[in-house]
């Protein structure tokens, strides 16, 4: 199990007020364990739901849940999926194409080789890592409900899920009359509106050194995920290898950054994103930022040395210096 990557620092009940009372519950899916909040008199409905959905989507996404879709895709070479897994997958490849492929789902044989699944971790050697490579960036087609793989093409939609399905939380929040709430699906967290008192919810981005947490956004209806090299690893031989794969190599992605945040209101794009970042290395990363927009990102480098888009300025507290950039 990871450590948990972001804490949310507390969002005060309201007893003076007494009327927004908060109902929370921790759910463990996805592999990971996930914080739900929600605020106001219809909190438990719309946490029985949320509950049922991530149980839901975490049935069709596991790649190793044998009644799951991803799971059939991958036997398939293809199938007939429900509008979910479709949809997750629209998704995935638009932020592959985004991202020049430094977020690619067809990753799957090189996690495999690596042994991230199952937890059977090994170093492969070059001939090994050549020919898992062969059958990465295959092609994935999504034609309303009917998807197709290309030869030997695997999926692993792990860098996105949690995204998606946090994305997905506050829709049912929404529909169940929820106006304030919070999720943290590992290191996904999204916020529904703004906390019930008005101010921003406050998410803390983990120093990746430590215990403790390196700055901390004020942000309201919108996503903050973080990727870091510090959340999924093993070490062999004094050598720490993490779980972001550089597509281009097959090997950890090793672009000078611990961790990327990033902030947008869109969930599995902040998630997508948070992966192709910390790959593609701070300045590429900002190039993306410039040419497309839509996101916000922190950088945390391999000396702890804070930068951030922008956009944050004012959203973002640390005690160390943080370099905004243009
Ligand atoms: P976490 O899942 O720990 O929150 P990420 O969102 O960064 O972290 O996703 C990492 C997961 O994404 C890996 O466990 C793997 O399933 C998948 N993955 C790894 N590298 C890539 C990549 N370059 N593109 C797409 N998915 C990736
Ligand atoms: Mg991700």
């Amino acid at each position: 199990m990871k450590r948990a990557l972001i804490f949310i620092l507390a969002a005060l009940l309201l007893t003076s007020c007494g009327q927004t009372e908060e109902h929370s519950a921790t759910v463990f899916a996805m592999d990971t364990v996930m914080e739900l909040t929600a605020y106001g008199e219809n909190g438990e409905a719309a946490l029985e739901a949320a509950k049922t959905e991530i149980y839901r989507l975490d049935g069709l996404f596991d790649r190793r849940n044998e009644d799951g879709e991803i799971f059939a895709l991958n036997k398939n070479g293809g199938g007939e999926v429900s509008d979910d897994t479709a949809g997750l997958l629209r998704r995935g490849e638009e932020i592959r194409a985004l991202t020049g492929g430094a977020f690619d789902m067809t990753v799957a044989p090189v996690m495999d080789l690596w042994g991230f699944y199952g937890q059977d971790y090994r170093v492969p050697d070059g001939a090994e890592l050549a020919a898992a490579l062969e059958k990465v960036g295959g092609e994935v087609t999504v034609e309303g409900n009917t998807v197709t793989l290309g030869e030997g093409t695997l999926l692993d939609p792990g860098g996105i899920a949690k995204g998606w399905a946090s994305a997905r939380l506050m829709e049912i929040f929404r529909e169940k009359g929820v106006t304030s709430g919070l999720v943290s699906l590992g290191g996904s967290v999204q916020a529904l509106g703004s906390r019930p008192d008005g101010t921003p919810w406050r998410v803390a981005i983990q120093d990746p050194d430590g215990e403790g947490y390196a700055a901390v956004l004020s942000l309201t209806d919108t996503a903050a995920v973080t990727s870091g090299d510090y959340q999924r690893y093993f070490e062999q031989d004094g050598k720490i290898y993490h779980h972001i794969i550089d597509p281009s190599t097959g090997r950890p992605a090793d672009s000078g950054l611990r961790s990327v945040t990033v902030v947008c209101r869109d969930g599995a794009l902040a998630d997508g994103l948070s992966t192709a970042l910390f790959v593609m290395g701070r300045e590429r990363a900002l190039d993306l930022w410039r040419e497309s927009g839509g996101f916000e990102a922190v950088f945390i480098d391999s000396d702890g040395g804070i930068a951030a888009t922008a956009g944050l300025r004012g959203l973002i507290r640390s005690d160390k210096e943080i370099v905004f950039c243009e």
